[in-house]
């Protein structure tokens, strides 16, 4: 599964306890983030993140663009609910195209707990058949 890491910057050491706890779990999938976030993870994990722009710089968007064409399963998001980000339109948009695609969403560590459980579960796995599916939708490439 691709799954993205995202976390506002009172949140980043939140984002890294918890994949520091799962990187038994996490290691076993793609992992994407924005810059910051993307480069404390490694940091502290060693885990292999494909790091997008910091999040104020079009990050979000790169992301966005990734469920836009269903080529990502899950998104934990970090948010700070508390402080004012310069790039509210791109966090509104993400959280947006992930209810349009009907990506697993986790905006805080309680439902991000649930979500990386079921992934240990394989309870995810209708993510590949819905991505194999709009992939036949779509026909051959011209
Ligand atoms: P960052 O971006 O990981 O580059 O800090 C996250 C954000 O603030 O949206």
């Amino acid at each position: 599964m691709k799954i993205a890491l995202i976390a506002h910057d009172k949140k980043k050491q939140d984002l890294v306890q918890f994949t520091l706890a799962y990187k038994p779990i996490l290691q076993d999938h793609q992992l994407f983030a924005t810059g910051t976030t993307g480069k404390r993870i490694m940091e502290a994990t060693g885990l292999d993140v494909h790091r997008f722009q910091s999040g104020p710089l079009g990050g979000d968007q790169q992301i966005g663009a990734m469920i836009a064409n269903d080529d990502m399963d899950v998104v934990i998001f970090f948010r700070d609910p508390l402080t004012a980000q310069p790039h509210e339109p791109d966090i509104s948009a993400l959280i947006r195209l992930s209810d349009v695609y009907e990506i697993p969403l986790a905006t805080n560590m309680a439902t991000a707990e649930l979500i990386i459980h079921a992934l240990e579960r394989n309870e995810l796995e209708w993510r590949s058949v819905i991505r194999e599916r709009r992939n036949l939708d779509k026909g051959p490439s011209l």
